[in-house]
């Protein structure tokens, strides 16, 4: 009998038929859509894969995991680049069943399960007219992006993710279930706020709401043989932006579909993507800096939308079962000459899907300190993501030699470290660079918790030895 049956066989058994979810081994008819993470690069095949429905199913596998001593693995919305959603050969804590969402429009809150996907909560949260700081696609786990920061379309103006995080319900690896907070376990809240999966499972998340209805979103695009005046106008010019504003700069291919006009299909293009909290003429007014300064786009496909809306327009672009390669870094300043490697890379992108982000990360998200959470590049200005992408595995050795180079070529241009929940994985010296000074707090923080690094499939944190 191989090693993976027996897993399976002995989680049935010992967590018996009361067992609030599901569990699903390798013999199981739902194994092979069960195993499956969003990038179809990853493939691998655990030996159990345990859907909890509560937290207390949740404290339970956690507990069966630790006893036999086998690799773990925890899945919020699976989106993860480096797969770090799935093992070989180990367990995977599945949380996509733990899916409530409890919106309380007078307090300006939202409780989240801890496997929801950001779409769920922006459809529930936008009913009313509110919404939290995420990233830019719905289909991404609240999970994953949450405890590693979160930037996204609203990071101008209300934060990262992490800065509207106020508590979270928790497993540990002790089995114990704690709530982290401002006045619960301060130093685990600490942690949680960048630090990742390293410190538990987390089974709800409460997040503060603002206002946010209708916002004024959608692309300007120009010639990718643009990129080089497009970008630095837009460098010069975001940081000065009202907070309002959010606009990351892109490159991209315009997709083969409406509400793109057809002579633009195919073609290659820069651009910046908006999300204005506001009205439709203080949205103009702010933008019209960049857009007066620059030559007129191919499109300015920029309107009133529900923020739910924007935060889904890029789903069908990236659907599950990609090819995923991606690399990062945070970026303070972007010289003229990283501007010039920036339109090199732009023109050569390998593919369709493939593309590269600029997030700012300046306005709210600098009202922290590098210290007051784990997250610690709040000095950087933008996070940059070179993302190879495509359907076909026949094209990932283009993807990756695209993306690696193109980080090549400009981390010399960077602020050092990444953001961690865009690399892949690139060895322990990079998950430092990504903390900085906080990583040995959040070391001994991990020896308090996880002394034995139960967590560890993660961008990890090793515990701090006494
Ligand atoms: C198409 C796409 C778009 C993206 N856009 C953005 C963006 O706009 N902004 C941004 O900041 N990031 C973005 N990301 C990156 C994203 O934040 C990470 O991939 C993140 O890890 C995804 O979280 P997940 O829960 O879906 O992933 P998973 O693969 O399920 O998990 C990732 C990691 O988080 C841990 N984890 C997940 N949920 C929990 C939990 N409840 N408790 C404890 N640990 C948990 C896992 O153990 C694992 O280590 C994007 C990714 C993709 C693929």
């Amino acid at each position: 009998m191989s090693t993976t049956t027996s897993e399976a066989d002995a989680a049935r058994q010992q967590l018996g038929s009361e067992f609030a979810g599901e569990l699903i081994g390798p013999d199981d008819a739902a194994y092979e859509e069960a195993r499956q993470v969003y990038n179809a690069m990853i493939d691998r095949r655990p030996a159990l894969i345990a859907r909890c429905a509560t937290p207390d199913a949740v404290a339970k596998v956690v507990a069966f995991a630790r006893d036999r001593d086998v690799p773990l693995a925890v899945r919020g919305g699976g989106h993860n680049g480096a797969g770090l959603g799935t093992v070989d050969d180990g367990i995977v804590i599945d949380l996509s069943l733990l899916r409530d969402i409890e919106v309380d429009p007078e307090a300006r809150t939202a409780r989240v399960g801890g496997g929801c996907t950001w779409g769920e909560v922006d459809a529930a949260t936008g009913e009313q007219r509110l919404a939290t700081p995420s990233g830019i696609i719905s289909t991404t786990g609240v999970g994953g992006l949450t405890l590693g920061g979160g930037l996204g379309h609203l990071t101008r103006k209300f934060g990262l993710a992490i800065d509207n995080l106020l508590e979270a319900e928790m497993v540990l690896a002790s089995g114990e279930r704690v709530t982290a907070s401002a006045d619960e376990h301060p130093d685990l809240y600490w942690a949680i706020r960048g630090g990742g999966g390293n410190f538990g499972v987390v089974t709800s998340f409460l997040f503060r709401l603002h206002e946010v209805g209708t916002i004024i979103g959608g692309p300007t695009f120009w010639a990718i043989e643009q990129s080089a005046e497009v970008l630095a106008a837009y460098r010069d010019f975001i940081l000065n932006a009202p907070r309002e504003l959010n606009g990351f700069f892109a490159f991209t291919t315009v997709p083969p579909a409406p509400p793109f006009p057809e002579e633009l299909h195919m073609r290659k293009v820069c651009g910046v993507v908006w999300c204005y909290v506001g009205d439709e003429e203080d949205a103009a007014k702010a933008m019209a800096p960049l857009l007066d300064a620059l030559p007129e786009p191919l499109m300015h496909g920029v309107q009133p939308m529900p923020h739910a809306a924007l935060q889904g327009a890029f789903d069908e672009l990236y659907p599950k079962g990609d090819q995923w390669y991606w690399r990062a870094d945070f970026v303070n300043e972007i010289p003229d000459e990283a501007v010039e490697i920036h339109a090199k890379f732009g023109a050569e992108m390998p593919t369709m899907q493939s593309t590269m982000h600029l997030y700012p990360i300046d306005g709210a998200a600098h009202d922290l300190a590098s210290s007051d959470t784990a997250w610690s590049y709040r000095d950087a200005n933008w996070g940059a993501v070179f993302a190879g992408v495509d359907r076909d595995p026949a094209n990932v050795g283009k993807i990756g030699d695209w993306s690696r180079g193109y980080h090549e070529a400009l981390h010399p241009y960077s602020a050092g470290g990444a953001y961690v929940n865009m690399m892949m994985d690139e060895g322990q010296e990079r998950v430092r660079a990504a903390y900085r000074d906080n990583y040995d707090r959040l070391a001994r923080i991990k020896a308090t918790y996880d002394p034995g690094n139960l967590f560890r499939i993660n961008q990890n944190i090793e515990p701090a030895v006494a």
